[in-house]
Order: C-alpha cells, then sequence, then structure tokens
C-alpha cells in the first residue's frame, strides 16, 4: 500500500511512520517537518554491510555518501553501524567529524576541491581523498611536501558506463565535469603522474556510474571495465591496485511504479563479475568500498504539510497548496521526480482525486507533482510525501526567506529533535 515498509495506518485512520502517529508529529513539531526513521536507517547500513561481509569476506568498506542527507545525527548513526563516509565539501567535513565521525574512514571526493578544503582534509588527517584531475594532485602533492605529510589517494575515473535506471549505456562519456577518462588514455597518464607523485601514495581507482539504478547491468559492465584497467596498471607499471570503489547509484522504489532490486542482489551481481575476473587474470581480490546515498537516507524519510488553500481549475487541474515546496523538496522542479503523497489524516480513506499539489514559493514550477492521486483533502490537513529522505534536506533553501524545516528522528516509538526549525531570526543572522 505504501512504497516504503515503514509506514502503516493506525485505528484513527492517521498514517504512522515506524509505529508513531505523523498527524500527532506535525502538531508537536509544526509543519513542514523532515521525520527520519532511524531504525530503517540502520536497517539500510546493515544490509549494505552485511554484503560486503557475504561476498568478500568482509574486505571492504560501506562509506555513506552524505550530500544525500547531511546533519550530525545522521553522521553518528552512521558511525555508530560501522559505515564511512563520502564529503564533497569542507561543509560535509566539518559536519561529519563535529559527530566523531573516524576521519580514517571518509572518502573525500569533488571536482574542484580549494586548497583551503584540501589543507582541512590533511589536518584531520582523512583516510582517502579521490583525486579528480591533474591540478588537484600537483596541488595536494605540494601541500603534503610542504607540511611534511603524505595522502592516500584514488582517482576518479569515468568508466564509459552510464547508467540510467532501467538501462545503461556505454558512452566515451568524456563530457563530464567529473573524472579521468579511460578510453582517450587521459586516465592511464593520470595513475602514472600520480605514481611519480612523492607524496602521494596512489591506492586506488573510483567510479560512480549514476543515481537510482534500477537494474545490475551498468554496475556488472563497470566493474569488469574497472578491473581491466586495473589489469593493465598491473601488467605495464607494474602496480598492484589495493582500493576499488565502485561508487553508489542503487535505486529505491519513489512510487509504484518503481521496481527496484534488493540491495544484496546488486551486491552479489557485481561480486561475481570481480571474483571471475580476478581469478581468471590471477589479480588480488581488490578491497572493495561502495558509496549508497539514496539508498540508505531516502525510505527512511517522509515530509509533512499543513494544506492551506485548494484551487480548483475547471476542467483543468485541481491545486492544493502546502506549506513548503521547492525550498524542501527542489527534486520536482529539477527534474520532475515522481513522489507518492498521502493525506496523513485519512490514510485509511480511498485516493479518490488526482491533484496537484503546488508549494508556496513565487515560482510557477513550485510543485512537489503533478497527478497525483490523494485522498479528498481540506484546509488544515497534513499531507505525508513519501521516501523524501535523500535529496530533499540536504538540497533546500531559503528561496524567499522561508525558513528551514525541522529535523525528527524517531526510534523505537519516540521522536526527537535533530534539527531545528530555522526562526526568522536565523534568516538575518548573517546581514549586516
Ligand atoms: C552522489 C554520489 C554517490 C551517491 O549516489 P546515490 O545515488 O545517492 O547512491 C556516491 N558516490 C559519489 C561519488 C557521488 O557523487
Amino acid at each position: 500500500m505504501f512504497v516504503s515498509k515503514n509506514l502503516n495506518v493506525n485505528s484513527e485512520g492517521h498514517l504512522t511512520i515506524g509505529g508513531i502517529d505523523t498527524v500527532a508529529l506535525a502538531k508537536e513539531y509544526g509543519t513542514p517537518l523532515y521525520v527520519m526513521d532511524e531504525n530503517l536507517v540502520r536497517c539500510h547500513c546493515k544490509s549494505f554491510k552485511e554484503s560486503i561481509d557475504k561476498f568478500y569476506g568482509g574486505n571492504g568498506l560501506v562509506c555513506y555518501a552524505s550530500k544525500a542527507f547531511a546533519c550530525k545525527e545522521m553522521y553518528r548513526i552512521v558511525a555508530d553501524e560501522g559505515l564511512g563516509v563520502d564529503v564533497v565539501s569542507s561543509g560535509e567535513l566539518y559536519t561529519a567529524m563535529a559527530a566523531g565521525t573516524d576521519p580514517k574512514k571518509i572518502c573525500f571526493h569533488g571536482n574542484n576541491k580549494t586548497i583551503d578544503e584540501i589543507n582541512m582534509a590533511l589536518d584531520y588527517g582523512v583516510g582517502r581523498i579521490i583525486a579528480d584531475n591533474i591540478y588537484e594532485m600537483k596541488t595536494l602533492d605540494s601541500l603534503c611536501r610542504e607540511s611534511g605529510r603524505t595522502a592516500d589517494i584514488l582517482l576518479r575515473i569515468k568508466p564509459g558506463v552510464d547508467a540510467h535506471t532501467h538501462n545503461f549505456i556505454r558512452t566515451g562519456q568524456i563530457d563530464s565535469k567529473f573524472g579521468f577518462a579511460l578510453e582517450t588514455g587521459e586516465a592511464f597518464d593520470a595513475v602514472k603522474f600520480a605514481l611519480e607523485c612523492k607524496n602521494l601514495n596512489f591506492i586506488g581507482l573510483h567510479c560512480h556510474i549514476g543515481s537510482q539504478i534500477l537494474d545490475t547491468q551498468g554496475f556488472e559492465a563497470a566493474a569488469e571495465v574497472m578491473l581491466t584497467f586495473i589489469k593493465k596498471i598491473r601488467d605495464e607499471l607494474g602496480t598492484e591496485v589495493r582500493d576499488l570503489n565502485l561508487g553508489g547509484g542503487f535505486g529505491i522504489q519513489y512510487t509504484e511504479q518503481d521496481d527496484p532490486l534488493p540491495y544484496e542482489e546488486f551486491m552479489k551481481a557485481v561480486s561475481i563479475v570481480i571474483h571471475e575476473f580476478c581469478e581468471k587474470n590471477n589479480i588480488p581480490l581488490p578491497f572493495i568500498l561502495i558509496e549508497p546515498g539514496r539508498s540508505i537516507a531516502a525510505p527512511a524519510g517522509i515530509t509533512l504539510y499543513t494544506v492551506g488553500c485548494k484551487k480548483i481549475i475547471p476542467n483543468i487541474r485541481t491545486y492544493v497548496s502546502i506549506d513548503g515546496g521547492m525550498c524542501d523538496n527542489p527534486r520536482y522542479i529539477m527534474y520532475q521526480a515522481a513522489y507518492d503523497a498521502v493525506v496523513a489524516n485519512k490514510a485509511s480513506e480511498p485516493k479518490n482525486t488526482t491533484v496537484t499539489i503546488a508549494g508556496k514559493c513565487c515560482e510557477s514550477g513550485d510543485l512537489i507533482g503533478e497527478n497525483m492521486p490523494l485522498q479528498e483533502c481540506e484546509p488544515g490537513d497534513i499531507i505525508a510525501v513519501c521516501a523524501t529522505g535523500a535529496y530533499n534536506y540536504s538540497m533546500s533553501s531559503n528561496y524567499n526567506r522561508l525558513q528551514k524545516p525541522a529535523v525528527v528522528f524517531i526510534k523505537d516509538g519516540k521522536s526527537r529533535l535533530a534539527v531545528k526549525r530555522e526562526t526568522l531570526e536565523d534568516l538575518i543572522r548573517n546581514d549586516l
């Protein structure tokens, strides 16, 4: 009935998340409100971690791609589950460290890390820096030299495999701002360059082929391409590559149309390719890293809103307006992302209407979705939008000077505030 397995309906006909009444949550904390189910986050962390144990004998690390949803509480939870994290900026790195993340388990990504960010990563002792380009390697090498340090680096590779939901394409994929292209020889030259940098310790390769991928073939193809490159490096340069980081991108169910595979299926399919290739070519099994973001956070979250005005335009459509929108969920205006919504206080009623859920910003495109099946609703009703745990809070903005919603975590029947709702005073804090 619901896209996420933690959602249900109670005896009052109210939507529940992790067994907690969402209408009561809206009343207690106000709306718009992000609600994250800690148990489900932990359950996703465990399933990825267990598949590393099962398919690689524990010889690997799951790094949560924290851009999906980042706040101190989330970093604490994933660390407690034994995961590492990906960060792509000083802000994510700072938050991760403030939450007590082990720096050795941090992968630092980004196509344009600033000198300040690189220094910060070196000062914290970040375990892996994913180098994106030659300029970055030169900068990193000289910053290391100046401070008498060395850095462990992986190189970001464009494997020429580009996955989009149900299929993947083998493209040149040269036209991407991330990483080094394989087929032009750029990636091989980058490895040679890395090996020449005295203060850099080249330990591995990284790729990330896309997001919301619902099929295993793209991952299998990418693993094969990356291992072929590892073999070439071994054969031609005499260097064994220790780490193979295969990125994230595992798809989740947003609506009934999506039919994602259990995460273990992805892991299993890829592990078969890796084991076969390594055995056949006498290559030691690399240390495997994966970087799930969306798949850990998205299904665990919902957003609660209060309905305001309703505008019925005869023969055209019905707009139901809510007290949030593109500021807290920009995924519709950015990519027409599809979501499932429920009137939380009428969750046991049938979805008899089809509506457009509109936000309150001064943009016509500020919608949560069009043609959404929904229960009949009135002003004051609570709407829950499902599977909003990833790329909502982390992409939120203050457009129209709206205040960012609070984030509440729930666990074992209890709720607690993890991020306070912004105040009007917060909005002018930095204004002079
Ligand atoms: C965004 C990103 C991820 C996570 O992608 P999801 O689709 O959220 O799993 C992992 N690795 C890198 C390098 C990324 O940029």
